[in-house]
C-alpha cells in the first residue's frame, strides 16, 4: 500500500450509476461515501440563489470564501445524501436536469475546481472514502488504490435518469433529457480543467447490461483481490 491512499474513486459520466454503485459500494466495505457531484451542484445553487454570475470573478471567490457545504447521510430511506449549504439542507433542489448543467459550467472555472478540489482532498486525508465523480481518480485523488471508470451507453444513461426522476414526482422529457445528458458529458470532457476522463489505471466498467448490485460485486472482488489491505 505505501504511498496508496485507502480511497476508492469512482469517475464517469452522468446517469452511469455512479451514485447507487458508490453508496452500495461504500457501506459493504464500510467506508464513506463522497458525492463531490454534489459539491459542484451546491455551488451552483448558491450562484443562482444569491444571484451571483459565475463569470463574475471578485463575486465568486467571495461566494466560496463564505460557502460552507455539508454532506450528511440520507435519512427516511432517501437516496441521496442531504447537502446543507449555509446551514439550509437544499438536496431536493439539487437534482434537477437545470441544476446539473449550472453544476456542469461552474465546474470548468478553475477557482470553483480549486477550491472544491482542496476540500475533497481534506475529507479524504484519513482514508475510507468511496469518492465518486469526474476527476476524482486523476486530480482529486491520484493515489487511490482503487480507481474505476463507470459508463453505460447514453440511452441507457438517459432512461435511469429519466426513471430516477419520475420516482421523484418530476415530468420527464426524454428526448430533452438526452440531449442535456450528451451535451453535458461533451462539456465536461472538452473543459480545459480537470476533466472527465479515464485515469490510465482505472478499471473501465460498462454497466449498460449489468444491474447495480452486479457492478458493486465486481468491484468489491477487484478490490479484495487487489492486493491493497482493506
Ligand atoms: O455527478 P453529478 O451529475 O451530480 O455532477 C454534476 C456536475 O458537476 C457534472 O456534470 C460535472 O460538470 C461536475 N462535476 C465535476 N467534477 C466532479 C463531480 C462533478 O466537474 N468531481
Amino acid at each position: 500500500m505505501s504511498d496508496l491512499m485507502q480511497v476508492v474513486a469512482i469517475d464517469g459520466p452522468s446517469g452511469g450509476g455512479k451514485s447507487t454503485v458508490s453508496r452500495g459500494l461504500a457501506s459493504k466495505l464500510g467506508f464513506t461515501y463522497l458525492d463531490t457531484g454534489a459539491m459542484y451542484r451546491a455551488v451552483a445553487f448558491a450562484c443562482r440563489d444569491q444571484q451571483i454570475k459565475p463569470s463574475d470573478e471578485r463575486e465568486l471567490k467571495q461566494l466560496l470564501q463564505e460557502l460552507v457545504i455539508e454532506l450528511l447521510p440520507a435519512v427516511n430511506g432517501a437516496s441521496d445524501v442531504q447537502v446543507v449549504v449555509n446551514g439550509k439542507e437544499v438536496g431536493r433542489h439539487l437534482r434537477t436536469p437545470e441544476m446539473g448543467m449550472l453544476a456542469s459550467q461552474v465546474s470548468a472555472i478553475p477557482a470553483v475546481r480549486a477550491h472544491l478540489t482542496q476540500l475533497q482532498q481534506d475529507m479524504g486525508k484519513s482514508g475510507k472514502i468511496v469518492a465518486e465523480g469526474r476527476d476524482t481518480g486523476t486530480v482529486v485523488y491520484p493515489r487511490a488504490a482503487w480507481k474505476f471508470f463507470l459508463d453505460a451507453k447514453p440511452e441507457i444513461r438517459m432512461r435511469r435518469r429519466a426513471d430516477q426522476l419520475r420516482s421523484q414526482g418530476a415530468e420527464v422529457n426524454e428526448q430533452d433529457l438526452l440531449a442535456q445528458i450528451i451535451q453535458r458529458d461533451r462539456d465536461d470532457s472538452k473543459r480545459a480543467v480537470a476533466p472527465l476522463k479515464q485515469a490510465t489505471d482505472a478499471v473501465y466498467i460498462d454497466s449498460s447490461d449489468k444491474s447495480a448490485e452486479e457492478v458493486i460485486s465486481l468491484m468489491y472482488e477487484r478490490i479484495l483481490h487487489s492486493g491493497c489491505p482493506l
